[in-house]
């Protein structure tokens, strides 16, 4: 299968490099666009949920148009190569499970990269798994799509459209925070970063 050159050096580019995972998320967001017959979202028309937060979303937001800072990028962190796409103009919903092939992984390919990652690779094993990388890429980019993912019509309800909040001013850092994220200490309004330790589990910190 041939795929579009453009478009793909347009998800590197933004993403930094190119990589299997980016491949994958450029496969489901070629395929998320052609379903739901839409481009590239300009505001908030369209809509992703994607469910890990691995490479393959940078290739969803460079394609799709479905960015964080819009608003139409939804990260529900389920670990799985799952992402839904909905249009939010006829509520049509489409859910895609990307699962790559049902070929084994290549032996020596994963010997490669455990070399390559604990940085124990010769100069030439680094430049054999490079090969097979990009190997690995050129396969995600042109395989047939239907042996690398599966689709599905859902129904859904949609999320509401990002909201602007009023903001305020912490008592305690002097610094605006967005009403949404308020808390109260010791009768004060404040930002999180001051709320302190009220809340239990893990704290950011400033
Ligand atoms: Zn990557
Ligand atoms: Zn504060």
């Amino acid at each position: 299968m041939k795929y579009n050159r453009e478009m793909w050096e347009q998800a590197v580019r933004f993403h930094g490099h190119a990589c299997p995972g980016l491949a994958q998320g450029f496969r489901v967001s070629r395929a998320a666009l052609r379903l739901l017959g839409v481009k590239r979202a300009e505001d908030e028309e369209l809509l992703a949920i994607v469910e890990n937060d691995a490479c393959g979303v940078d290739a969803v937001q460079a394609l799709t148009g479905c960015t964080l800072g819009k608003g139409n990028l939804i990260l529900d962190d389920r670990g799985k190569s799952v992402f839904i796409f909905a249009r939010r103009d006829t509520g049509t919903a489409v859910r895609i499970y990307f699962h790559g092939g049902q070929k084994p992984p290549d032996p020596e390919f994963m010997r490669l990269r455990s070399l390559v990652e604990g940085g124990l690779a010769s100069p030439e094993e680094v430049e054999r798994f490079e090969a097979a990388k990009l190997s690995r890429i050129e396969g995600l980019l042109t395989d047939p799509e239907e042996d690398l993912l599966e689709w599905r019509w859902v129904e859904m309800e949609l999320p509401v459209r990002a909201q602007l909040f009023n903001s305020f001013r912490c008592a305690v850092c002097g610094e605006k925070a967005s009403e949404s994220r308020a808390r109260v200490r010791d009768g004060q309004v404040v930002c999180l970063s001051c709320a302190g330790s009220y809340s239990r589990g893990w704290q950011r910190g400033t």
